[in-house]
């Protein structure tokens, strides 16, 4: 698809370039703070999938910049933190981590910025592994991401706090429901209009972090699978079916985020245009991309290819021609 051809089939790809957001990404979180006040009054904030960095410069532009222009003193600026496996350009504002979210070390090195001996106010996750396709891994996939995010809530997060995280609405995700209940006191599925209604990606809202009495995060994986046989649904004679009940406790609501007037991003818009000297109207040129990514998985497969031409070895493109031109 070329970029204009894009551009007109998807709204909001569109309007991050024009409004300088590095991904369409910005309006999922930018709707949902409209719905949730998420970004209120919060100080300590962790985006913890964040390149190539849409979310985060939401962070810098709601947060960070307005702390700015109020002239606070350093002790009161916000601390937002944005890790990924991927490198990350600079945004202002933003302390930015390289690494695996889900490893012990980096909830450490997380922490260890927060100097004010206060934890996380709010935790975000638009994380999301490959996508295989296999709708079932997908979602199992997904739902482990969400769980390792919840894992370092379960370090990071102050009583009270937010932890907002993408999630794939498939046919288990009441359990997913039910588990993040027994950890905060609100949990909300929202739908941004920026995300697509074709697909099954939605977001849960988790509010008011209250972790069970006593709990401490070692116990986390006990808790989790206990309600998770708590939900397993029983034959007559007690054997387990293998399948999710659907007890009211993982029962939540339903929000779509955005407004009416919001753009419906399955629709295709017209494109912008402009009236030249001539006083003919004239389509605007499409714009580049924000932010390139900065290494990019194809970037490796292309060094790769290059030191083996260098070498005098085959190519995988080669190798593959001359098996399929032998048959
Ligand atoms: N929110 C981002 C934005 O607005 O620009 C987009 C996030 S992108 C959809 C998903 C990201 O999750 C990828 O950059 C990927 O590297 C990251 N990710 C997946 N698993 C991760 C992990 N275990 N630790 C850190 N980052 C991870």
């Amino acid at each position: 698809m070329g970029k204009a051809s894009k551009d007109k089939r998807d709204i909001y790809y569109r309007k991050a370039k024009e409004e300088g957001w590095r991904a369409r990404s910005a309006f999922k979180l930018l709707q949902i703070d409209d719905s949730f006040d998420i970004l209120k009054n919060v100080k300590n904030v962790v985006d913890l999938c964040a390149a190539p960095g849409s979310w985060s410069q939401v962070l810098s532009r709601r947060i960070y910049l307005p702390a700015k222009e109020k002239g606070l003193p350093d002790e009161d600026m916000p601390k937002l933190i944005a890790i990924d496996l991927q490198p990350m350009a600079p945004i202002e504002g933003i302390t930015t981590i390289q690494g695996d979210m889900t490893s012990m070390a980096k909830v450490e090195e997380i922490l260890a910025h927060f100097t004010d001996g206060r934890k996380a106010d709010l935790v975000i996750s638009d994380g999301a592994p490959d996508v295989t396709g296999l709708h079932d891994m997908d979602e199992f996939m997904q739902a482990q991401l969400i769980l390792a995010g919840l894992t370092v809530c379960t370090h990071i997060l102050a009583d009270g706090g937010t932890y907002v995280a993408k999630i794939f609405r498939g046919k288990d995700c009441a359990l997913l429901y039910s588990q993040l209940k027994l950890f905060f006191k609100q949990v909300t599925c929202a739908k941004p209009k920026s995300s697509r209604n074709s697909s099954i990606e939605a977001f849960v809202v988790c509010q008011e972090y209250s972790p069970p009495e006593g709990f401490e995060p070692d116990d986390l994986s006990r808790v989790l699978h206990e309600r998770a046989k708590g939900m397993l649904q029983e034959d007559a004679h007690g054997n387990a079916l293998g399948t999710m009940g659907w007890p009211t406790e993982c029962i939540v609501p339903f929000v779509s985020c955005g407004g009416i007037d919001a753009y419906d991003s399955d629709m295709s818009y017209d494109l912008p245009t402009y009236i030249d000297e001539d006083g003919v109207e004239r389509v605007k040129p499409s714009l580049d991309p924000v932010q390139p990514p900065t290494e990019p998985f194809y970037k490796l497969a292309i060094e790769r290819e290059r030191a083996k031409a260098q070498s005098g070895k085959k190519s995988a493109k080669q190798l593959l021609h001359e098996e399929a031109t032998r048959r």
